[in-house]
């Protein structure tokens, strides 16, 4: 591949929230995120990351640092740990590289950043999962330092017919490109995952075909998300995804979406039958299949849940001071608030990366007794949102532990779902 003349770092603006810890960490086994630029150029139809703003409303792009990565990999590997973030670091919890933006949509010819950023990890042999829906990685030099580290590759394929994929991703590598990527990956000795996201309501029928020859080139695993239908109406994207997907809003609130954040979620209900039939038929093909939707995290027999990143990537430990973990440990029918929670927690605060809406009133605690004070109150309010109540199949009891804490159930149709398909963890 011809590369552009690429520009020293003197020259490039540094993406300071490049490495960060995500809001999702009283959910998410994997809630450590780098990304090699702070905005992406593929404009796929349903991504509103450019809508959100944040960092990506900044002027021209910004990268990360491949240096400061490496000095701060030095410093935690020397015991030099500063912050939540060099803890879960030295840790060892699964990194996920693209966890806000593709880190190789086309700037990356030009600025070989995610080359440098995935160099560094391979000298560490550090854990990290790559979402990508980039053939650059194909390219023989990005293969060799893949290949040479600790490295688990998720291709991100919209679930959909593919004339309603091509309209949905309309500058991202065709099928066929997607799927030579994962046979270079595959031949190269490196795991990949399908990331079916998002799965679009009514074509899953046309996925069948795709993942029987996703499996023959070597894929490993595959999850899968419904759509999230973004709630901002006025923004040029929502406008856009509308005329792409006429008529899907409607069968949307039809179907009894609820507005969860900012984004309206089909329920669970609706979801989970498709989503069952999704796993068989990737049971069938010798593959492993995830839920990726949060309120399924649950259901996923790994330790690293949708991903299952703790059966493809070496020395490495997923998150677990989550309340997916305290369901997934639970007893069969009662579930109980391990107090304290016998589990790895940061000693430094993480409260600046949870939304304000998560932050526990300052108290004389230390940082890991206050997570656990913001784990505990959520678990006892009325909203069901945040806490056990947001995972399918979890039901309040009449009754509290010794300690005054919520006991929650799994309902039968949770146990019945779980026995069947053997997904006890
Ligand atoms: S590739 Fe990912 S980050 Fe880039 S526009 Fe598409 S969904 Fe957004």
């Amino acid at each position: 591949m011809y590369f552009l003349p690429r520009l020293t770092f003197s020259k490039m603006r540094t993406y300071k929230y490049a490495l960060a810890l995500t809001s999702q960490l009283p959910f998410c086994s994997t809630p450590l995120r780098l990304d090699a630029y702070n905005k992406c150029q593929f404009s796929c139809a349903f991504c509103f990351a450019k809508a959100r703003g944040g960092n990506s409303d900044a002027k021209g792009v910004q990268f990360a640092s491949a240096s400061a990565l490496r000095a701060r990999l030095n410093r935690v590997q020397s015991g030099d740990v500063r912050n939540a973030i060099d803890e879960f670091l030295q840790r060892r919890v699964p990194l996920q590289f693209g966890g806000m933006n593709d880190p190789f949509s086309p700037w990356e010819l030009k600025y070989g950043v995610g080359l440098e950023l995935l160099k560094v990890l391979a000298d560490f042999k550090y854990p990290t999962l790559i979402s990508t829906k980039s053939v650059v990685p194909a390219e023989s030099d990005y293969l060799a330092v893949l290949r040479s580290g600790n490295f688990y590759v998720r291709v991100s394929f919209t679930g959909a017919s593919i004339e309603t994929s091509q309209k949905l991703e309309l500058l991202v590598p065709e099928w066929g490109e997607r799927r030579r990527l994962i046979q270079g990956l595959s031949n190269a000795g490196v795991a990949v995952s399908i990331r079916l996201q998002p799965l679009v309501f009514g074509d899953e029928e046309s996925l069948v075909e795709l993942l029987g020859l996703l499996a023959n080139d070597g894929a490993k695993h595959v999850s899968a998300e419904y759509l999230k239908w973004p709630i901002e109406s006025s923004s040029k994207e929502f406008g856009r995804l509308n005329s792409l997907l006429p008529g899907m809003l409607d069968k949307y609130f039809e179907l009894g979406a609820k507005k969860i954040g900012r984004e309206y979620v089909l329920p669970p209900e609706v979801k989970l039958p498709n989503l069952v039939e999704l796993k068989h038929r990737v049971d069938e093909l010798g593959m492993v299949f995830g839920f990726a939707e949060t309120e399924l995290l649950h259901l996923n027999p790994y330790q690293s849940c949708c991903n299952a990143a703790d059966r493809f990537l070496e020395d490495c430990n997923p998150f677990e001071g989550t309340f997916t973990s305290i369901i997934k440990e639970g007893g069969e029918e009662e579930i109980r608030l391990p107090q304290p929670l016998k589990k790895w927690l940061p000693q430094y605060s993480v409260f600046s990366h949870l939304n304000s809406r998560s932050r526990p009133a300052q108290t004389g605690d230390t940082p890991a007794e206050r997570y656990q004070k913001m784990l505990r109150d959520k678990w006892n309010s009325k909203d069901w949102r945040g806490g056990p109540l947001s995972y399918w199949g979890i039901e309040s009891s009449s009754s509290s532990d010794k300690n005054g804490n919520q006991v929650y159930l799994r309902a039968p149709e949770l146990r019945q779902l779980l026995e069947k398909n053997n997904l006890n963890a």
